[in-house]
């Protein structure tokens, strides 16, 4: 496979040359942190961030979207997929591996195990540039759960392999269209840039750390059922949600039928939701299937860990961190994974499961 390099001060000017054909989203700062937003300044875009506050999720899934427009008074129907489809393409630069994970997963349930149309159509637009972490985040435990590497789900992909040179993998066909409208940013490759890719890949593992790998994690679920661990964190948690709506894998939503005032139009609305809410499980009749805070979270964990291994086949989490940072009380995912973990692996008797 031909690989590039690029010059670290040419990509603000690659930037530049890729918003005549597409909207380009990067890393922004905003406060004390990052958000993925338009690039409206290249220079200001910062490739050496560490998170971001929101995954990249909101441009697959947006946190609310009207996916069907009536008019009451026409008696007409539209469905909203050919709007995004006419939307100017979008380049998402510079994204992790855990979130490109995160969108290969939610690629999973979208176009895998339903058929999503908004989201495919979403997929169609969208061009991914990937970044190589080298270095740890604060929160994240990527390499615990085996995703701080990416196989496929991007276009291009950066590697930092000197102070002044990524180093450039073509993932796909749009990896190669940018390749050639913005061909004088790139430079094949020479024996050297191979070897300082590989020294770079020897400094992530070593950089990363791996306290404990979960690849067993369904299995100890299994075991820690009646644990109680669940009752200790429901007590600590507010089912603020907070968790889930930073997170790259959650994809639960509600759907709303909003009529206008005039009764004249009416939109069918897709929102964010999580099972963290006491609502989510509340059903008619008042009967709510998850009504203690234990109950949720336990659940969040379960779906994650246990469920979505049979439903996507794999974990739905990257270790992005970003719900540790994000959670008010405290309550940190990978603590209660590692904890289980250890808690169940030295457990001479195994007290559940099949
Ligand atoms: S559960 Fe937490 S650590 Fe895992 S992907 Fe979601 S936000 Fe990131
Ligand atoms: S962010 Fe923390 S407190 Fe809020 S719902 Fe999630 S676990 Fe509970």
């Amino acid at each position: 496979m031909q690989t590039y390099t690029i010059r670290k001060d040419e990509i603000p000017k690659l930037v530049e040359a890729l918003k005549e054909e597409y909207e380009v989203f990067g890393p922004m700062p905003k406060r004390t942190s990052y958000v993925f937003a338009p690039v409206t300044d290249p220079t200001k875009m910062n490739l050496d961030y560490d998170s971001t506050i929101m995954s990249p999720k909101k441009y697959y899934l947006p946190s609310s979207q009207t996916l069907m427009e009536v008019s009451l008074k026409n008696a007409t129907i539209e469905d909203t997929v050919k709007d995004i489809l006419d939307q100017k393409p979008k380049i998402l630069f510079g994204v992790h591996s855990c979130d490109i994970n995160g969108i290969n997963f939610l690629n999973r349930v979208f176009d895998g195990k339903y058929d999503d149309p908004y989201f495919q159509a979403y997929k169609e637009i969208t061009t991914v540039i990937g970044l190589n972490c080298l270095e740890p985040c604060k929160y994240g435990f990527c390499r615990a759960v085996n995703k701080n590497f990416v196989l496929d789900g991007y276009d291009l992909f950066l590697t930092e392999i000197s102070d002044t040179h990524y180093y450039v993998h073509v993932g796909s066909p749009r990896g190669d269209r940018i390749l050639t409208i913005a061909h004088e940013f790139f430079k094949e490759a020479k024996e050297e840039d191979g070897a300082a890719f590989t020294a770079a890949l020897h400094k992530k593992h070593e950089n990363l750390p791996v306290a404990l790998h979960i690849d067993n994690i369904h299995e100890t679920l299994d075991l820690a059922w009646d644990d109680a661990i669940w009752d200790e964190l429901g007590e600590k948690c507010m089912n603020c949600g907070s968790c889930a709506l930073v997170c790259p894998t959650c994809y639960c939503f509600d759907v709303q039928d909003e009529v206008d005032l005039s009764i004249s139009k009416a939109e069918r609305v897709r929102k964010w939701d999580t099972c963290l809410f006491y609502d989510f499980a509340l059903v008619a009749g008042n009967h709510n299937f998850r009504e203690d805070p234990p109950a949720r979270l336990k659940y969040r964990f379960y779906h994650k860990f246990r469920g979505a291994i049979h439903d996507q086949g794999e974990i739905a989490c990257t270790g992005c961190g970003r719900c540790i940072d994000a959670c008010p009380a405290g309550i940190s995912i990978k603590d209660v994974l590692f904890r289980l973990q250890e808690y169940w692996a030295a457990s001479p008797t195994p007290q559940g499961g099949l």
